[in-house]
């Protein structure tokens, strides 16, 4: 089912408002003046109506982010995948916005103090609650400039892909209709930012890595979830991508390893040789 965006204040629109009001920091209309980097964003109409379909973004202030230990890398191009995580972590029942805060400090933590990267490695988090979260530091200013944050998520491919992590496990259980949701308003805002096609751009962590990620169940809802997002971008008015995938730049479809190491935050090689970034 597509999320029709109705005129007037919409759900996203009174949502950003309540939060506004309790301190958060909208991303919708922000970064008006940095979209002109993009060639696609200068496209006429297109980037009002990327801004339109931005989910609600809880910034990296709202989690009281640590700042990162080296300089983060910005590229000028956009990437051309979007990957889709899950986090590893329990399929908690607390959907509130102090548990998805907590969990993206958490997260952040263990990316930096365990694995020794300089930030938080993903771009984006998304709760079971269905709250969305900036990860990597300059993640929301890059997007909405068409531009690339590089990542620490996916094993050789950070340069040109862009990752989602999706709170819970999904080897076996589905994540919650509220996740769900908000991770098809995330992927046709990134696809519309990016001018993406959904069909070609949206991946699983798997189809890059040797990894179980994101799990049986979410990777089987990719289909759909394509579907819906190329829904949704048609009743935002974003157009379809175009843009053609260079053949070394495809997936690789690596065998999923049978036994794979089971442990909290880990879910598959992030980082690989082709990565120059941490
Ligand atoms: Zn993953």
């Amino acid at each position: 089912m597509v999320n029709i965006p109705q005129p007037g204040p919409d759900r996203r629109s009174i949502l950003r408002g309540a939060a506004l009001a309790s301190g958060a920091i909208a991303l919708g209309g922000g970064f008006t003046a940095m979209g002109a980097t993009s060639a696609f964003a200068e496209t006429s109409g297109t980037s009002s109506a990327v801004r339109a379909a931005q989910p609600y973004l809880y910034w990296r202030g709202a989690w009281n982010a640590r700042p990162p230990s080296s300089p983060i890398q910005v590229l000028a191009s956009a990437p051309t995948y979007i990957v889709v995580h899950h986090t590893a972590t329990p399929n908690s029942t607390d959907y509130s916005l102090d548990h998805a805060l907590r969990l993206s400090q958490s997260i952040q933590n263990f990316h930096m103090d365990t694995n020794g990267w300089i930030d938080t490695g993903q771009q984006l988090t998304i709760s079971r609650g269905g709250h969305v979260m900036e990860g990597r530091d300059r993640t929301g200013e890059a997007i909405s400039a068409g531009q690339h944050v590089v990542g620490a998520h996916v094993a050789n491919y950070n340069s040109n892909a862009i990752g989602i992590e999706n709170e819970g496990l999904y080897t076996s259980a589905s994540p919650t209709q509220a996740l769900t949701d908000s991770l098809v308003e995330t992927l046709a805002w990134l696809c519309g930012a990016y001018g993406l096609n959904p069909q070609s751009a949206i991946v699983g962590h798997r189809d890059f890595n040797a990894t179980a990620c994101p799990g049986d169940v979410l990777y089987g809802m990719l289909p759909d979830l394509r579907n819906r997002v190329a829904g949704t971008m048609e009743a935002y008015g974003l157009p379809i991508g175009q843009r053609s995938v260079p053949a070394e730049d495809r997936p690789t479809y690596p065998s999923v390893p049978e036994n794979e190491p089971e442990r909290e935050f880990y879910h598959g090689p992030a980082r690989g040789p082709d990565d120059f970034t941490r």
